[in-house]
């Protein structure tokens, strides 16, 4: 019969995945379930976007590219990072893949050993620890408290910190907490990492044009310049231009480690895609003004949710600054039953409840390994969220 590698014994199914399978089944059976599990923006690519990857289609542009990136997509990735965070990366300290996924992955499968260590504070986005896992490395997973932001804290970095330790792991705004890091959360950290020269710092940016109330995005990379040659820094045209499905993501990093990184990806993909490439270069040359559009139009979804989330009895949630998640307290409604009598003892147990009373679909906190919480996505259109948010309530109050 199959058997699986070793290397994925322990890699599962993820269960945001499997939420969303049992939620589209319920859809198929009738039932009028809304899933707030996306992590996609719920906005179109821009047509601007659009028109320059028909352009590349039209032009030939159809063959395979540079290892990793055409020298257009590198320009303009460089251009980005230069404008928008002042880091200064030249053209071969820059990677494209074919997503920000790609190049963790990248990244991880060239630098892991066997009992590597990688430091990440959760709650995390959990393809983390999974790829870590899959390149032979050891996740260390460091819960950070809700009253701190959710935030990693200097003491409990320093403390995590082993001849071992290979990567820290920062991410911000993050997946699923929303939670930022400002220039003074930042430098705590930094101070620490200074210290301990064998350790390398990814950064994953994914977020940075998802922020709100003038909160002011930064990233390592240019605010420690003594720890740039030892960082990486993430990010990708997935979110912010809503283009999930192009499939672009990049970094600037050293010189070194961008060379082992497209060693795996000209073993894994060649290159990636040439049109998406094309499309991500007119998404980051293009005009940026629409970004606050969308954002405003995020704000107020969260501002909504928030408020609705702490007017349930039993819930709490703490307003993030960033990203299109909200990550609240359900630790209120434990040890309480449901109508059917059953007890409610985890977060997981409330968020099965939610999917088979109320018929929302949310992720439990312990798929992002923090409980008792859960996320919620809010990129879904506002009618939709009011009357998910309305059955929340209405299902909490049947608690006893
Ligand atoms: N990083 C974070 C924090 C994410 O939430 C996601 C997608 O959900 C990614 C990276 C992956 O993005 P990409 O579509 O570029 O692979």
């Amino acid at each position: 019969g199959f058997r699986p590698a070793s290397r994925i014994a322990s890699v599962g199914v993820s269960k945001i995945l499997q939420i969303g399978a049992r939620a589209a089944a319920m859809k198929r059976e009738g039932l009028p379930v809304i899933i707030l599990g996306a992590g996609e923006p719920d906005f179109d690519t821009p047509d601007n976007v659009k028109q320059a990857a028909k352009a590349a289609i039209d032009r030939g542009d159809t063959k395979y590219t540079g290892l990793d990136g055409t020298p257009e997509l590198k320009k303009a990735v460089a251009e980005k990072f230069r404008r928008e965070n002042g880091v200064d990366y030249a053209l071969d300290e820059v990677t494209v893949a074919t997503g920000a996924k790609q190049i963790l992955f990248n990244a991880f499968m060239a630098t892991i050993d066997a009992g590597d260590e990688v430091i990440i504070p959760t709650p995390y986005w959990t393809s983390y620890s999974d790829i870590v896992e899959i390149c032979g490395g050891v996740p260390v997973l460091i819960p950070c408290d809700e009253e701190n932001g959710f935030r990693l804290r200097a003491d409990q970095l320093e403390q995590a910190i082993t001849a071992k330790t290979r990567w820290v792991l920062l991410n911000s705004p993050s997946n699923p907490s929303g939670a930022a890091y400002s220039e003074a959360d930042y430098r705590p950290l930094l101070d620490v990492l200074l210290k301990h020269r064998h350790v390398w710092l990814m950064v994953d940016d994914m977020y940075e044009h998802i922020v709100y109330d003038g909160f002011r995005f930064v990233t390592p990379a240019a605010l420690e310049p003594r720890l740039k040659d030892r960082t990486l820094t993430i990010n990708g045209v997935s979110k912010a231009y809503a283009m999930t499905g192009w499939r672009i993501g990049y970094a600037g990093g050293p010189k070194t480690l961008i060379k082992a990184m497209a060693v795996i990806q000209s073993q894994a993909t060649s290159c990636p895609s040439s049109i998406g490439q094309a499309a991500a270069v007119e998404a980051l040359n293009g005009p940026q003004d629409f970004l606050t559009g969308r954002q405003e139009s995020f704000r107020k979804r969260r501002d909504m949710v928030v408020a609705r989330l702490n007017a349930i009895d039993g819930l709490t949630c703490r307003t993030p600054e960033g990203a299109f998640y909200t990550f609240a307290s359900c630790a209120g409604v434990l040890g309480k039953r449901t109508p059917a009598g059953k007890a409610i003892e985890t977060d997981a147990d409330f968020t099965d409840y939610l999917l088979e009373q109320a018929h929302v679909a949310v992720v439990p906190g312990s798929a992002f390994g923090l409980s008792p919480y859960f996320r919620i996505s809010y990129a879904t259109g506002e009618q939709e969220l009011i009357t998910a948010l309305q059955r929340i309530a209405e299902a909490c109050a049947k608690l006893t």
